[in-house]
C-alpha cells in the first residue's frame, strides 16, 4: 500500500495534514483479528468504534450483502419502497419502547441527530410555538461533528469556540455525577431541573446519550437520573431525544440504553452497530404525536430526504446484524465481557497513572491522570498485538460480543502492560 500518498494526500478522522499521526495499513479482518499488511495480526479491542457486535467477516451478514447485491445495490427512496427497508423499519418498531412508530431513516450518526432536531422544532413550529427553539444537553456529551449535532457536544471538547458565529446557541447542564451503581441523591438533578424550569419557554428538547456518555469522556451514570429526566421533560413540555449511536443493540448489557431506566423517549437516534459494521446506516424514530403535528403544520411534510435515503444494502445487512443479534446469546456475552473487563482490567488500578477503571456491559474504561500522546502509545499498542485507540486520557476498549475468552484475556493483560509503560 502506498502509505506516502496517503499521508500526502488523505485525511484521517481528526487529523492534522501537515503533521499526521502514522496510520497502519490493514489487509483483512475475520472475528476480532485484524490482519496488517506486513503479516502482524492485532486482537481487536474497538469494534471499529461501537460498530462491528459480530466481528467481522461474518458469513452471514457476508451472504445478505451478496444476495441483496445481485438483487439491487441502492433504489431512490423517494416514491419507491423496497422488502429490505420495510422489514427493518418494523424490526425497529419491535425492538424500540412502544411508543416509537415512525421510522426515518438516514445514512449516518450525525445525520439522525440533524433529523431529530429538526424534527423537534417542525413539532413546535407546528404548535404555533416556534420560540421554542433551543437544546438543552448534558456538558460531556457527544453527538456528532455536522452543525447542529456540534452544538450540543461538550462546548469545550467539541471547541465551540471556533464555531462560535454559526452554532446554534444551546443550553448546557452539568454532566451526570451519579455513577451507575451509585446511591441516588436528589442533589443530582438539580442543575438540571434549573436549567429546564428557567428555559422551558425556549426549550424545544433534551438530548442525551442514555447511561453511557460515549465519544465526550466514557462515563456511565444512574439510571436514577433518565427518570428524573423524562419526569421533568413531561411536566416542563420539552421533548426527550435519546441519542442511542453507541449504546443501542446490546453494549451496555440491555438491547437499549434507556431499557436501564424503562423510559420512552419522544424520539429516539440509532447508528452505529445498526448494521454490525457493515455499511453506514443510521434510523430516527419518533412518536405517533410528534409525525402527526409536523404533518399536520406548515410544511405539510418533514423537510429531510437525503438521496441515499433507505439504501437497500444498507438495510439488508442491517436486518442480517439484528436477527443475527436476536438469535445469539448476546446478553450472556455481553455479561461474561462485562465480568472478564472487571478482572483483566482491574490490576491497572494500582498503577500510579490510573485515575478510575470502569466497566458497563462491553465496555471497559480506563480513565488516565494525563491525557496520552496518541502518536507514541498507538504503536505501543500495534507492538503488543492488539488494536486499542485511546483519546486524551482516556484507554477504552468495547469488543465484539463474539471475542472469545482466551482473546478477551490477552486483550486485557496487554492494555493493562502498556498502560503500565506510560
Ligand atoms: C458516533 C456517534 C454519533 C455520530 O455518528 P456518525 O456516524 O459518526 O455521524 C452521534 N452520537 C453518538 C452518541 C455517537 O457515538
Amino acid at each position: 500500500m502506498n502509505l506516502e500518498f496517503d499521508k500526502k494526500h488523505i485525511w484521517h478522522p481528526y487529523s492534522s495534514a501537515t503533521n499526521p499521526a502514522p496510520v497502519f495499513a490493514v489487509d483483512r479482518a475475520e472475528g476480532s483479528s485484524i490482519y496488517l499488511e506486513d503479516g502482524r495480526v492485532l486482537i481487536d479491542g474497538m469494534s471499529s468504534w461501537w460498530c462491528a457486535i459480530h466481528g467481522y467477516n461474518h458469513p452471514v451478514l457476508n451472504q445478505a450483502i451478496k444476495d441483496q447485491t445481485d438483487k439491487m445495490a441502492h433504489m431512490m427512496f423517494g416514491g419507491l419502497t423496497h422488502e429490505p427497508a420495510i422489514s427493518l423499519c418494523e424490526k425497529l418498531i419491535k425492538l424500540t419502547p412502544e411508543a416509537l412508530q415512525k421510522v426515518f431513516l438516514c445514512d449516518a450518526g450525525s445525520v439522525s441527530v440533524e433529523v431529530a432536531i429538526k424534527m423537534a422544532l417542525q413539532y413546535w413550529q407546528a404548535k404555533g410555538k416556534s420560540n421554542k427553539n433551543r437544546l438543552l444537553s448534558l456538558r460531556r456529551g457527544y453527538h456528532g461533528d455536522t452543525f447542529a449535532a456540534m452544538s450540543v457536544c461538550d462546548p469545550d471538547t467539541g471547541m465551540h469556540h471556533i464555531f462560535n458565529d454559526v452554532l446554534m446557541p444551546n443550553y448546557f447542564t452539568e454532566a451526570p455525577r451519579c455513577g451507575f451503581d451509585e446511591v441516588w441523591h436528589d442533589d443530582y438533578i438539580h442543575d438540571f431541573k434549573q436549567q429546564i424550569t428557567t428555559h422551558q419557554a425556549e426549550l424545544a428538547a433534551v438530548i442525551l446519550e442514555p447511561i453511557v456518555q460515549g465519544a465526550g469522556g466514557m462515563r456511565f451514570y444512574s439510571p436514577e437520573f433518565l427518570k428524573h429526566v423524562r419526569a421533568l421533560c413531561n411536566e416542563h413540555n420539552v421533548l426527550l431525544i435519546v441519542d442511542e449511536i453507541a449504546t443501542g443493540f446490546g453494549r451496555t448489557g440491555k438491547l437499549f440504553g434507556c431499557n436501564h431506566a424503562n423510559i420512552s423517549p419522544d424520539i429516539m437516534c440509532l447508528g452505529k452497530s445498526l448494521t454490525g459494521g457493515y455499511m453506514t446506516l443510521a434510523a430516527t424514530l419518533c412518536t405517533e404525536d410528534i409525525a402527526e403535528t409536523i404533518s399536520n403544520g406548515e410544511a405539510g411534510v418533514f423537510m429531510h430526504g437525503p438521496t441515499f435515503m433507505g439504501n437497500p444494502l444498507a438495510c439488508a445487512v442491517a436486518n442480517a446484524s439484528i436477527d443475527v443479534l436476536l438469535n445469539s446469546t448476546w446478553q450472556e456475552n455481553t455479561k461474561r465481557i462485562e465480568t472478564e473487563l472487571r478482572t483483566g482490567l482491574a490490576p491497572a488500578r494500582q498503577l500510579e497513572q490510573v485515575h478510575d477503571v470502569r466497566t458497563l456491559g462491553a465496555i471497559g474504561v480506563i480513565e488516565l491522570k494525563q491525557p496520552v500522546d496518541i502518536k507514541v502509545v498507538q504503536a505501543l499498542f500495534v507492538e503488543a498485538g492488539i488494536w486499542i485507540r485511546p483519546f486524551g486520557k482516556l484507554v477504552y476498549t468495547m469488543p465484539a460480543f463474539t471475542i472469545s475468552q482466551a482473546e478477551l484475556q490477552t486483550l486485557c493483560n496487554k492494555i493493562v502492560s502498556v498502560v503500565a509503560k506510560f
